[in-house]
């Protein structure tokens, strides 16, 4: 114990007496939070990779790693590439490209680039903190824009309304471009618990409304619908209803699907700290996709809730529906667990 004060709280006074004589190192009872990852950078060869079976041809990501640490995020697989683990190595050591914007401009400058939608972000945030410091996604986004070659751009994170002038410049210039904000659910406690790292839910939403309000065209993806934790009837319907009220011009979802290192990480998580759902999730995720008959039940619910709604679906491949589907009934509550 650095401090024998009982139940009280040290006071600034205690702690520089602490740090005078011994220094902030000293400090052994302050937690570390906010930003305890480390970050390594590192010079990258392209920035522009293409992809195949996806609604896009390429992605770009200017970080590796996502402090945001979500337990369900796909790209934890990813690590394994680089030898390290799926679990803390992925959301405590980020590696950043920090000769990105300048690899990017070359790429977009070159005879061969004929204009394909880029998605930004899809295997890292790239609105997680360390951007306020290296501006990579902004420095992206300008380049992207200089070129007239549209974006995806999929984030958790509300620091993305610092960049509405650079995307206006893009949606006014460019076809195709949109900005997706990830808010799988608004319940605090299932946000809490998935997705550790994250801006709260309806703080996203709010970065949603100031977009829309400034012209842009922005949506939520409502995804990964977790089961047992955000797919409640309940709480698909609080979500839907909070997306509707910010304004979002479009929504789309998906169930939660688990695969590689991502399902490691996330049955070790679940094993640690909801030893009652391992069973459960045994028996719903007998492949890497959810079992179908629940997938169907999950997707009913959700449908008939945006057409109750009025929100818009967008497809993977960009294409909307207006909310018209003849969705008479949803499953009963306790039929989604
Ligand atoms: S914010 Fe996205 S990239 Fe980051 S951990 Fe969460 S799901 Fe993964």
């Amino acid at each position: 114990m650095l401090f024998d004060l009982g139940p009280r709280l040290p006071t600034t006074r205690d702690v520089a007496r602490v740090v005078k004589r011994a220094g902030a190192e000293a400090l052994t009872e302050a937690e570390r939070r906010a930003d305890s990852a480390r970050y390594q950078e590192i010079r990258c060869r392209s920035a522009l990779n293409p992809v195949k079976g996806m609604p896009f041809e390429w992605t770009l990501n200017p970080y590796r790693g996502c402090t945001h640490a979500c337990h369900y995020c796909f790209a934890r697989r990813y690590q394994t590439q680089l030898e390290l683990g799926p679990g803390d190595e992925f959301s405590s050591l980020i590696f950043v490209k920090a000769n990105f914007v300048e690899v990017l401009r070359r790429e977009l400058d070159h005879p061969k680039w004929h204009r394909q939608l880029a998605a930004l972000g899809t295997a890292t945030d790239p609105y997680q903190p360390i951007e306020g410091h290296y501006e990579l996604t902004r420095g992206s986004l300008q380049a992207l824009a200089s070129a007239r070659s549209p974006v995806g751009l999929l984030t958790k994170g509300p620091m993305v309304v610092r960049d509405i002038d650079i995307l206006q410049d893009l949606m006014a210039n460019t076809r195709g471009s949109s900005v997706c904000v990830s808010v799988p659910t608004v319940d605090e406690t299932a946000w809490r618990t998935l997705e550790p790292g994250t801006a709260p839910p309806l703080q996203r939403l709010r970065a949603v409304r100031k977009m829309v309000d400034a012209g842009l065209d922005a949506g939520v993806l409502m995804a990964p619908l977790v089961p047992g934790f955000s797919t409640h009837p309940a709480r698909i319907e609080a979500t839907i209803k909070a997306i509707a009220d910010h304004g979002a011009r479009f929504v789309g979802s998906n169930i939660l699907f688990l695969d590689g290192g991502t399902r490691d990480h996330f049955m070790r998580f679940l094993g640690a700290e909801f030893p009652a759902m391992t069973e459960q999730y045994g028996q719903l995720y007998a492949s890497k996709y959810v079992a179908k008959d629940y997938a169907e039940r999950v997707k009913k619910t959700v449908a008939l809730l945006k057409v109750r709604y009025g929100l818009i679906t967008r497809s993977r491949r960009g294409e909307d529906s207006e909310p018209s589907e003849p969705v008479t009934a949803a499953p009963a509550q306790a039929a989604l667990w």
